[in-house]
């Protein structure tokens, strides 16, 4: 079966940035249509420029990235992935209603002299009906709670009917009572609209509760098959490097180094061998 989305030793460094100083090194990275696949890292562990490589937002990267088989920029035009970014701040400054959001979104495909064609005015209804904002659809974006855009934000990427939804820190801002909302929609959304969701976060709270499979990202990946077998070691290990900043060098036990690396072939398995187990 075509995966959903697929990276093939995936490596790309920013334009200027110092030699060496990689964003992302041979990241390989298969998801299948229908799976949920969260991807936990440190800031700065190239979360971000992962989604925007999915999203073909980036060119010049080595290594091969598709999405059901099409190059990243295809897939992107013709809707196949919804996208929620990282920051959202700067539309907030545009006075317009939440239907109106939503409906940018879904009119992308749509010439812009046009209005509307039906279809496309009821997959905007639909969506913000599915993420329950219905009673705020001609309210202003800026007077909104955090959860309450978030679910907005959410609305509009799934308004173009994509297949795969990507969701960049979707959880920064939310209260508690928020995130499990939150999770409760990703939830409803896979069930519904069967989509293959992507979450990249620092924060586990937004992952664990909506993913089935879970990865660290620290420039190299490594998987893990469930949230469950995210133990507060692979999280030491995904985070030393912040750590490290502020603690100085962390010690990991063999243990929790080899859990982490369990599926990766190209080192980085920093810690491994260190003398530490008291989790
Ligand atoms: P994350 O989302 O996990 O915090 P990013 O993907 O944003 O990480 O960043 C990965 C690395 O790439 C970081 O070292 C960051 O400083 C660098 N980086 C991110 N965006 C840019 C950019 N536009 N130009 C240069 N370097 C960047
Ligand atoms: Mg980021």
């Amino acid at each position: 079966m075509t995966a959903a989305l697929e990276f093939k030793e995936v490596s790309y460094t920013y334009p200027g940035a110092p030699p060496g100083a990689m964003a992302l090194e041979r990241v390989s990275l298969r998801v299948e249509p229908g799976e949920r696949l969260g991807v936990l890292g440190p800031n700065g562990g190239g979360k971000s420029t992962l989604l925007k490589i999915a999203m073909g937002l980036i060119d010049g990267y080595s290594g091969q990235a598709t999405v059901f088989g099409m190059p990243p920029r295809r897939a992107r035009r013709d809707g196949l992935i919804g996208y929620l970014p990282q920051r959202i701040e700067a539309e907030l400054a545009f006075p317009i209603s939440v239907r109106q959001t939503v409906a940018s979104a879904a009119a992308l495909r749509t010439a812009p002299w046009r209005r509307p064609a039906p279809d496309v005015r009821a997959r905007v209804e639909r969506a913000i009906d599915l993420v329950g904002v219905a009673p705020l659809a001609d309210r202003p974006i800026g007077k909104l709670s955090g959860g309450q855009l978030q679910r907005v934000m959410i609305a509009r990427a799934i308004a173009t009917a994509p297949r795969i939804l990507a969701l960049d820190e979707p959880t920064v801002g939310v209260d508690a009572v928020g995130q499990r909302r939150f999770a409760d929609l990703l939830g409803t959304l896979h069930r519904e609209l069967g989509l293959t969701i992507v979450i990249v976060s620092h924060d586990i709270r937004g992952i664990a509760a909506a993913c089935d499979r879970v990865a660290c990202l620290a420039r190299t990946l490594h998987f893990h098959d469930s949230p469950g077998g995210l133990t507060p070691r692979i999280l030491a290990e995904a985070f030393s490097h912040q750590v490290e900043g502020v603690f100085g060098e962390v010690h990991i036990d063999a243990h929790a180094a080899s859990e982490c690396a369990h599926d990766h072939h190209h080192g980085n398995a920093h810690g491994a061998g260190g003398a530490r187990a008291d989790d």
